[in-house]
């Protein structure tokens, strides 16, 4: 390869996504018959998702293992086979939100395309236009779209909305997302108290918020919500549930036909009706929850996360190729997991 590795991969790991094993024997990669033999003798195993427990054994004893470990939902057992086989595991979503590090940000890669999927999933179940369409039979009204969470994917899910010809708000807790909410030309709504003030981390995410003031939030809410035709929920909070933020009775209170995307599904949910890889009818609201949205744009999603691999491997290697974690790069130190037989992060030490 250009960097001087040599680099296996497994056979037809690249199929889904239109990929095919020609296509990387032609960038210089062997073909593996699967991961277990793809994985032989590696100094670094890339991988999509961190390892299930029974191909750790496989994996070589002092690897290095980068991966989206889900680091906060980890089970103990892979963790003790990884530290038994003394292997430095790095999770990508534990790469830190600074300027040097963002083309290896793989949350942002997949988010920036969930936001702009659910958004396309959303239209697709709504049975209405989203643009609004003067016609000499009549004229279509514009969708109406509340995008609550405006991070990567929420942001996206808004420049996706606009396109597409809808109205569009968008909330969040973060005072930060007000000016870029109202940059992509969408109203901001929120209840913007001295704690919103204060509602980011240091590290760029929002705060876990206090119960009065998600009754509050909930409260400016839920008229809200009543008018919409499409809302697509994306809040998150690092290493807890998702927080709820559309209630069964505000579902409820919506039009027959409109639709609501829970992109948050997989950690718990910002809606308590939606259920993973579903479409719930709620008296014909739609609540549909995807669990996995990169995986529906699988080209896209792959291309990037490689960048992001990619953007990563000098912090992993020396300069003539070698296996050599950099453990004074603050990059590094803060998405090592596991290292030596030992659990390394703090955040996942409990
Ligand atoms: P995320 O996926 O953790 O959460 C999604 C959004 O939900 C966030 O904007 C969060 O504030 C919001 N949220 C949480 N609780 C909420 C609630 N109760 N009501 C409404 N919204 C709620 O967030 P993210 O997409 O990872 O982005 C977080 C921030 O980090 C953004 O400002 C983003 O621009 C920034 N960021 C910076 C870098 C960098 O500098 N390298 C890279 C990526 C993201």
């Amino acid at each position: 390869m250009a960097s001087g590795h040599s680099v296996t991969i497994e056979s037809d790991a690249g199929k889904t996504a239109g990929f095919l094993d020609s296509a990387y024997e032609e960038a210089g990669a062997s073909i593996a018959k699967d991961a277990a033999s793809a994985v032989q003798g590696a100094d670094i195993v890339f991988k999509v998702r961190g390892p299930e427990e029974d191909e750790i054994a496989a994996l070589p004893d002092g690897t290095a293992l980068i991966a989206l470990m889900e680091p906060f939902a980890m089970d103990p057992k892979v963790l003790a086979g990884l530290n038994a086989k003394k292997i430095a595991a790095l999770s990508m979503e534990f790469t830190p939100r600074i300027t040097r590090a963002q083309s290896m940000d793989a949350l942002s890669s997949q988010s920036n395309l969930s936001g702009y999927r659910a958004v396309i999933e959303g239209a697709q179940i709504y049975g209405r236009a989203m643009p609004m369409m003067m016609t000499a039979a009549g004229t279509v009204a514009p969708a109406k779209v509340f995008v609550m969470g405006a991070g990567v994917a929420g942001l996206q899910a808004i420049a996706t909305a606009r396109r597409l010809g809808g109205v569009v708000t968008a909330t969040d807790v973060r005072p930060a997302a007000k000016e870029q909410v109202a940059s992509l030309g969408a109203k901001f709504i929120a209840v913007e108290d001295d704690e919103f003030k204060a509602a980011e981390t240091a590290g760029g995410y929002a705060k876990q918020m206090s119960p009065e003031y998600q009754a509050k939030q909930a409260e400016l809410t839920a008229s809200h919500i009543a008018k919409q035709d499409i809302v697509v929920t994306t809040a998150l909070i690092p290493g807890r549930a998702a927080p709820v933020l559309i209630t069964e009775d505000m579902v409820k209170s919506m039009k027959p036909g409109s639709v609501i995307v829970d992109m948050a599904v997989a950690q718990g949910g910002n809606c308590p009706l939606s259920k993973p890889d579903e479409i719930v009818d709620v008296g014909g609201v739609k609540v549909a929850g995807f669990s996995n949205l990169p995986a529906r744009l699988p080209a896209d999603s792959s291309s990037l996360y490689a960048k992001n691999l990619l953007a990563f491997l000098p912090l992993v290697t020396a300069e003539d190729g070698s296996l050599n974690l950099d453990t004074d790069d603050e990059v590094v130190v803060a998405m090592l997991l596991t290292r030596g037989g030992d659990t390394v992060n703090e955040r996942i030490q409990s």
